[in-house]
């Protein structure tokens, strides 16, 4: 059967050839006589995969030699708790400052609060339906605070910050679990940048940390060893067994970016991409774009059309005709394009072909 267009939040598209290569690998990896699911992670072989890897990531991202990268298992939300536990005690404050402009930022906030940190919201955009990402200027940020943290790009309604907020010398932390190598970004603006992989690197079930290294020390006491970034740090992310396959892959997906222009034309592309499709927006009046024009995320685009039961036949129409996963989250329904680097030209053009097939054959009384 031929591959479909997979519009999913994630798990999402990988690049095809990256599935090519991992498929003549799967058996036996270059003359191991195995496949990197069954081979032991301190063999010299794994340990190479690792490190190139990570060498892959901190070319493509320019990531400063006084920054770490930890390759964790548990996914985003598990840095949800990770985040408050290791950085709160950075400051004598304790206290911990979030902006909430979406579902996962509110989580991050929560999360915080049910491990009794001092979690202050300084910022949201809730009352509006996170239809924008709050501003954030630089007498919001209290001096004194351990981080502020943020979600760079918010995967379920569709909107990213346009800037990195100025947070003075309070650490800015941010969840880019769905923007993550999609666009060059200066790491040195961060205090720690945490992704789950799943968007736009690899396979579900890890997360990437890249943290600078004079915030790692100061751990809550009761941070659980596997929670402890610096202990991950120490152990090069083998303290236990990572998530060897995963690994892999990203490093097969970082090797694909590298090898198609780097970051700055992975951008192009994806401001190409969704550039069509908020164009084809903008231009009509049959459907609905819920976000705000400043607050737009290239990666995922969300649009309506303003009646559920024509959404649904939207997304199962779409769907028959090899465009899958349209649907919008199932908390905020609608209909959302995810577009990650993977996703070919291709897709989003007869997206949005069908988009105009859809609104002729389906008049709105
Ligand atoms: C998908 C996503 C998460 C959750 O990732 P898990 O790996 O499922 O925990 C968190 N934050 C953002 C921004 C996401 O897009």
């Amino acid at each position: 059967m031929e591959r479909a267009f997979n519009f999913s939040a994630g798990p999402s598209m990988l690049p095809l050839p990256v599935l090519n290569r991992a498929a003549a690998e799967m058996t036996c990896y270059g003359s191991t006589g195995m496949s990197v699911m069954e081979m032991s992670h301190r063999s010299a072989e794994f340990r190479d995969i690792l490190e190139e890897t990570e060498g892959d990531l901190r070319r493509l991202m320019d990531i400063p030699g006084n920054y770490k990268v930890l390759f964790l298992q548990g996914g985003a939300s598990m840095q949800f708790a990770s985040v408050p536990l290791n950085l709160a005690g950075i400051t004598p404050s304790r206290k911990v400052l979030y902006a909430l402009s979406g579902h996962f930022s509110a989580k991050a906030y929560k999360e915080a609060q049910k491990l009794g940190f001092y979690s202050k919201c300084i910022a949201t955009t809730q009352d509006d339906g996170y239809d924008h990402v709050p501003e954030i200027t630089p007498d919001m940020v209290d001096q004194d605070a351990s981080y502020l943290h943020i979600c760079f790009n918010n995967t379920m309604i569709g909107t990213k910050y346009p800037y990195i907020p100025e947070t003075g010398r309070v650490p800015l932390v941010a969840d880019m679990s769905s923007c993550i190598v999609s666009e060059p970004v200066d790491v040195s603006r961060f205090g720690a940048i945490y992704a789950g992989t799943q968007k736009n690197i690899a396979p579900a079930g890890m997360a990437i940390v890249i943290v600078r290294d004079d915030l790692l020390g100061k751990a809550d006491e009761k941070t659980p060893t596997m929670l402890d970034w610096r202990i991950a740090a120490d152990n090069s992310s083998m303290y236990n067994t990572p998530p060897c396959y995963t690994i892999y892959m990203a490093g097969l997906v970082f090797k694909w970016i590298l090898e198609t222009g780097g970051l700055e034309a992975i951008r192009e592309r994806n401001l190409e991409k969704a550039g069509l499709l908020y164009d084809y927006l903008d231009s009509q009046n049959y459907y609905t774009a819920p976000v705000k024009p400043g607050s737009r995320s290239v990666m995922n685009v969300t649009f309506a059309t303003g009646d559920e039961v024509l959404d649904k036949k939207f997304a199962d129409e779409a769907s028959e005709n090899g465009l899958k996963n349209l649907s919008g989250h199932r908390s905020v329904g609608g209909l959302r394009a995810s577009i990650y680097n993977a996703m070919p030209i291709e897709g989003v053009e007869r997206l949005v072909s069908f988009m105009k097939e859809f609104a002729a054959s389906n008049p709105k009384n």
